[in-house]
């Protein structure tokens, strides 16, 4: 059925609705998860992967922009949405208009909500964001108090959650603790001026989640991990936790062509592979044009009749040479695994952002609107 497709995506609805259970299993019972969907749901395809996160109990669902959080809605209702990055002044008024939750740095911005939800006659929901350390987002830590403070004396503006980003969690559990302890500091304080608990309190994407102990917040932010996939650094991860997941999404093309070539030949643009020996190469239909990262040149490799197979010379836009000298029997129309499991072998989007010089994050971002993206388990929608 798939054959019809040069390059394509499989997508596991059942991945997903196992993952997200795993999450839970590994939490408190009392977390809420929110579960991130920005950029199509990390390449999976957001409106798909929304409707099963639905089904599989998600609390809350984070997003990049507004049409994200339309997408959702036109799924299903009742789902409160949190935008993860700053409301752009032109953003505003139809974030209080479809009751999308913003995330907050500045007193500025809450004024901005504050007098749109007067305006549209609504209340703004937004959560206080704390820069521990992050860098991007949020207050001061020593001034969240005088903030929180002026933004409760705004009409129409209501603080429903109190958050922070970890910049190195899955690196550095030195830095990650002191952001957590300042965090931590915070809240108490903040909860006492705001007259009783923040309704979401958060911290932790996939890697605080795996590697920080959280008993301060009551809700998760992880995305990576919800897809199946671990982040990874220089802290180890407990392996019980590590290995609750697999990945949701399988990345294949075909082999369109199979030559024979001698020693000396010269292999892609510019010329930067030159064959050592007679080899049996593979044309196989997928190139950057479909987001597979040129950077993967001479480094990557994919699998083929249950083999690995290293991507020779230069990855091109809809193409790229494989060496196959070592699989036997390789044909057109033969499956290429780029992403995936094939027999024994597997290759993670961790082993292709290496390969490639980046993170996974980005491995599965890129993966571009040309490739279908074909949904296998439970179709929800
Ligand atoms: C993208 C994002 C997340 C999810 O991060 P993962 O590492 O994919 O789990 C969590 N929180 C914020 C603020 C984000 O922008």
């Amino acid at each position: 059925m798939t054959k019809q497709y040069r390059c394509w995506a499989e997508v596991d609805l059942n991945a997903l609705r196992e993952n997200l259970a795993q999450i839970r299993n590994v939490l408190a019972p009392a977390k809420r998860v929110l579960t991130v969907v920005k950029a199509d749901a990390y390449g999976h395809g957001l409106r798909q992967i929304a409707a099963i996160l639905m089904q599989s109990g998600t609390d809350i669902f984070g997003v990049a922009n507004l049409a994200e959080a339309r997408a959702i809605r036109s799924v299903g209702k009742g789902w409160p949405v949190l935008m993860l990055g700053a409301c752009l002044p032109s953003e505003i008024d139809h974030a209080v208009r479809d009751e999308v939750m913003a995330t907050v740095s500045s007193l500025e911005e809450a004024k901005g909500f504050s007098a749109a939800a007067k305006r549209l006659g609504k209340t703004a929901w937004v959560h206080l964001k704390i820069n521990t350390g992050m860098g991007r987002l949020g207050i001061a830590p020593d001034q969240a108090g005088s903030l929180l403070q002026a933004i409760r004396e705004l009409p129409a503006v209501e603080v429903k959650g109190l958050c922070t980003h970890y910049s190195s969690a899955e690196d550095d559990a030195e830095f990650t603790q002191r952001q957590r302890a300042s965090f931590a500091a915070l809240v108490q304080a903040l909860a006492h001026q705001a007259g009783g608990p923040f309704e979401w309190l958060h911290a932790s994407s996939s890697g605080g989640l795996l590697l920080e102990p959280d008993s301060l917040c009551n809700t998760v932010r992880p995305g990576l991990l919800v897809y199946g996939v671990v982040p990874k650094g220089k802290r180890p991860i407990d392996r019980r936790f590590a290995e609750c997941v697999r990945p949701a999404l399988t990345w294949k093309c075909q082999v369109s062509l199979v030559r024979q070539v001698p020693a000396g030949t010269p292999i892609s643009y510019g010329h930067t592979y030159l064959t050592p020996k007679s080899m049996h190469v593979a044309i196989v239909t997928a190139g950057y044009g479909d987001g597979y990262l040129r950077a993967g040149s001479h480094r990557a490799q994919v699998l083929i009749g249950r083999q690995r197979c290293a991507v020779l010379g230069r990855v091109t836009m809809d193409q790229m040479v494989v060496d196959v000298t070592a699989v036997p029997d390789v044909r057109p129309g033969d499956e290429v695994v780029l992403i995936g499991q094939q027999g024994q072998q597997q290759i993670t989007a961790n082993d292709l952002a290496e390969w490639c010089h980046t993170i996974p994050w980005e491995v599965l971002t890129n993966i571009t609107y040309r490739v279908p993206r074909i949904y296998r388990g439970s179709h929800a929608a």
